[in-house]
């Protein structure tokens, strides 16, 4: 099968610095995918080394089949936005979303029809005459979409589009990106340090640490089945309690023996972090013979708004805590406050086990 895009064993040094070692990935037609990790792991390099921004040092990019490693910006086919909306400041919206038509010598009433459709399609029909310092920064967000989608490019391209905005207009356009994604079905590859970002609005997102991908799944995969402790610790809450494996589906934290999956390629004996998300802990209904049964001393209780998230402590051992959610309703309850005991247990199915 031939992918969209082709990533293969890219390496980006800056001097003595490494910032991609061997990095594969393939991007199939049509797909939003999400480049996501912390400041510095690469991703941006990553990206503007397809776009031919950031040549790479080794490695090799293709579209379409075609090799593209060697091109220059110019001879690619993209459209990319940036952080910093970057539009021209002295041209209006209109030029500044048919410059890149005017530059492929279009006529202009094909260039004017073209612009309007693309001003329509990011819900700013009426804008055409303003200039960029007359518009809010989502509005320039929305105009710096229409430009890099001006000359229906194959691939769109997306650095940090909404980080500038605020919460609210983020928000918004968070959905009008990925609707209009959907609409146009243009390949589209997004970098973002969010990780609700990219739960939102990827079909594959691409966690990346240190020049390397840790991980490639959907949001779900990455969320449910976390391939690795950075990945687990960087989307989503989880708690890590450390232990001991002392058998293939058996971890003894604090002395005590917890049920987990059957861990292959970690040996009986090996240090390990036994990780389990907040929402998963079972806190109430607890079956007389369930499995994982911790009695545990609530120590401190934040209020997060539709949930409250507790600390609680292992009764027979201090220094082990969980935090598990608990909503409203079940606080008032189970009459939860800081010093009640209570038992929970850790559904063995939910557990997840890193070296
Ligand atoms: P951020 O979200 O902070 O932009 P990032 O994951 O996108 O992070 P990159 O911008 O790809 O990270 O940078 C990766 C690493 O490469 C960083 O340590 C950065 O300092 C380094 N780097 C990037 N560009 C250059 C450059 N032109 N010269 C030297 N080092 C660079």
């Amino acid at each position: 099968m031939t992918y969209y895009l082709e990533v293969r064993n890219l390496s980006k040094r800056f001097g003595d610095f490494t910032a991609l070692r061997d990095v594969s990935l393939d991007v199939v037609e049509g797909e939003f995918v999400c480049f996501l990790g912390p400041s510095g792991c690469g991703k941006t390099t990553l990206l503007r080394s397809i776009a031919g921004l950031d040549p790479q040092t080794s490695g090799t990019i293709s579209q379409k089949g075609r090799d593209i490693s060697a091109l220059p910006p110019a001879q690619r086919d993209f459209g990319i936005v940036f952080q910093s909306y970057a539009l021209f400041p002295n041209l209006s919206v209109t030029d500044n979303v048919g410059y890149g038509l005017v530059n492929r010598r279009q006529n202009k009433g094909a260039i004017a029809k073209r612009v309007a459709e693309l001003l329509a399609l990011v819900g700013l029909p009426d804008a055409g005459p303003k200039y960029p310092a007359q518009l809010s920064g989502g509005q320039q967000q929305r105009v710096a979409l229409a430009r890099a989608l001006a000359t229906s490019p194959g691939l769109l391209l997306l650095d940090e589009p909404l980080s500038a905005l605020d919460a609210r207009v983020r928000l918004r356009l968070r959905h009008e990106i990925k609707a209009l994604q959907r609409t146009l079905g243009v390949t589209t590859i997004m970098v973002t340090h969010d990780q609700e970002e990219a739960l939102t609005m990827a079909d594959r997102i691409v966690v990346m640490n240190h020049g390397v991908i840790e991980q490639v799944g959907t949001p779900q995969e990455i969320y449910r089945r976390p391939a690795t402790a950075f990945v687990a610790d960087f989307v989503g809450s989880m708690n890590f309690m450390a232990g001991t494996l002392v058998a293939p589906d058996r971890v003894k934290v604090a002395g005590v023996d917890f049920a987990c999956p059957p861990q292959e390629g970690l040996a009986p004996g090996q240090k390990v972090s036994l990780c389990i998300r907040p929402e998963d802990v079972r806190v109430r209904d607890l079956p007389a013979n369930i499995a994982n049964r911790v009695p545990v001393e609530v120590a401190e209780l934040d209020f997060v708004g539709a949930f409250c998230r507790a600390t609680l402590k292992a009764q027979a051992a201090a220094d082990v805590a969980v935090t598990a959610d608990f909503s409203s309703n079940l606080i008032r309850d189970l009459g939860v406050e800081i010093g009640t005991k209570l038992d929970i247990a850790l559904p063995p199915d939910r557990l997840r086990v890193f070296a």
